[in-house]
């Protein structure tokens, strides 16, 4: 089939599905079969030719808008392509369109999104997990088997396990963070999902690697993570930290994240005890650490440099005030708050500074853990989709639902989410592997032989084709 055969259909998908999920923002109709049919007028040669890709809307893409899910970015259109998109395009894969998100990657539902909730295609009075539940839900409900999105807390594993696909959080500074609209930089990283491993691989060899914009991108090479997905992983050594299984877990994930570690015996590998005595700080370390550099990164947005500007204002400091007052929702003003409070003379020492040397402690668990094994497995989420509507009075029980995947981003360390079951209600669940700095290959290696040996066998309600 020609690449404007294929494209014409996953456009028509994409715009059939998008009024019951709400997952796409903008869906770049002329753009991409202009693109199709110039790749059908080449040698199909690049790695990713004609391969449609979804981008979260707080990735930078030129000519198209990117909102970030905000009303102060509502109209924003950059005039430059992220390094990631900018790589991609160069290997001849097609951005079909931008996808939703909580505004400014801050949530763990999609509620947080000026532009409505997107709903989890298993259950539509789900959510989809977040902030990156629109690019979960593109490849989940099977219209691209890719799709970029940004990891900060877990924004990208998690929703990758309510929605039953592969999610991928890289090392810090494995992709290049230009052109990622800035969260809590020294936590952001673009993250990955996949409909398989697979998928996933061919999009990181991609993008990952050096690059001079952006100075914490690392100088590591860069293998063909599709090359090494078939290894064997027979001898392997999987650490569970057994203290970390404790209330919280609904029944149904801790069942399915129980036998996924029977699974993996059943591989071969080898299970065994690890510590992770710091990890029950890793919600509050984050919850100061991101808001403190949100709150720095945000300020930006001031009604002069980008986007919306309050009409109606007179004076210089009443039109900021303004345009932030309604420029911005309600989750990303808590988190400006927060993160100033903690940044201020007099608290500065009691959090921020304390929370670094706890942030530090994370690591150093880590580091000593993977002495003992190659990865730490626990679950992804502590539940499975929940209801929409259900957690948004309650931040502190929405905040819990990072409880596994910040600490990653705290020490800086990579972790896949697998899809490993279902609960009784058909709501998928994800296992979560974290490995070593630069053990992407190894992770992308784990979740191929699982999903090849378990595959999950099921399929969303809605669902393309
Ligand atoms: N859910 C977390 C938060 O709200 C993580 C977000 C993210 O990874 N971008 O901050």
């Amino acid at each position: 089939m020609s690449v404007l055969a294929k494209t014409k259909e996953v456009l028509a998908e994409a715009e059939r599905l998008n009024p019951q999920l709400n997952n796409f923002l903008s869906i770049e109709h002329e753009a991409s079969l202009e693109k199709a049919a110039y790749l059908d007028s080449v040698p199909a040669e690049r790695p990713m030719h004609g391969r449609a890709i979804a981008v979260k809307d707080n990735i930078c893409t030129r000519g198209m808008r990117t909102s970030c899910g905000s009303r102060i970015l509502e109209n924003y259109k950059a005039h430059y392509d992220a390094t990631a998109v900018e790589r991609l395009n160069a290997a001849g894969a097609i951005v079909i369109g931008k996808t939703n998100l909580d505004e400014f990657a801050m949530g763990s539902s999609n509620e947080n999104s000026a532009f409505g909730t997107v709903k989890n295609p298993w259950d539509v009075t789900r959510v989809p997990g977040g902030s990156s539940g629109g690019s979960a839900v593109a490849v989940a409900s099977g219209v691209v088997r890719a799709a970029l999105g940004s990891e900060t807390g877990g924004s990208v594993r998690q929703p990758a396990s309510l929605c039953g696909v592969v999610g991928l959080k890289v090392t810090y500074g494995r992709i290049s963070r230009y052109g990622l609209v800035a969260f809590a930089s020294s936590l952001d990283s673009i993250g990955i999902f996949g409909g398989s491993a697979n998928d996933a691989a061919d999009v990181l060899t991609v993008i990952a690697g050096r690059d001079a914009r952006d100075s914490t991108s690392a100088d590591v090479a860069v293998p063909d993570y599709a090359a090494t997905l078939e290894n064997e992983i027979k001898g392997k050594r999987i650490g569970v930290p057994r203290a970390l299984f404790g209330e919280g877990i609904e029944p149904d994930v801790r069942d399915a994240v129980e036998k996924s570690i029977d699974n993996f015996r059943s591989l071969g590998c080898e299970i065994v005890d690890v510590e992770l005595p710091h990890a029950k700080y890793g919600i509050a370390v984050y919850y100061i650490i991101a808001t403190a550099e949100a709150s720095s990164n945000l300020a930006r947005f001031d009604g002069v440099r980008y986007g919306f500007r309050a009409e109606d204002t007179h004076k210089l400091r009443e039109m900021y005030f303004k345009t932030r007052e309604e420029g911005f929702g309600e989750e990303v003003k808590r988190r400006i708050m927060l993160g100033t409070y903690v940044l201020s003379s007099g608290y500065y020492d009691a959090y921020y500074s304390k929370a670094q040397k706890v942030r530090a402690l994370i690591k150093k668990d880590y580091v000593a853990a993977f002495e003992k094994c190659d990865a730490i497995l626990t679950p992804t989420s502590p539940t499975v989709a929940f209801e929409i509507g259900e957690r948004t009075s309650d931040p502190l029980a929405m905040y819990l639902s990072d409880i596994y995947t910040v600490s990653a981003n705290l020490a800086g360390v990579p972790g896949i989410s697998i899809p490993c079951g279902l609960s009784s209600e058909g709501l998928p669940i994800g296992t979560q592997l974290v490995g070593n700095f630069w053990s992407e290959a190894e992770l992308l290696n784990f979740a191929h032989v699982y999903e090849t040996a378990y595959p999950l066998n099921a399929r969303p309600r809605i669902f393309a084709g």
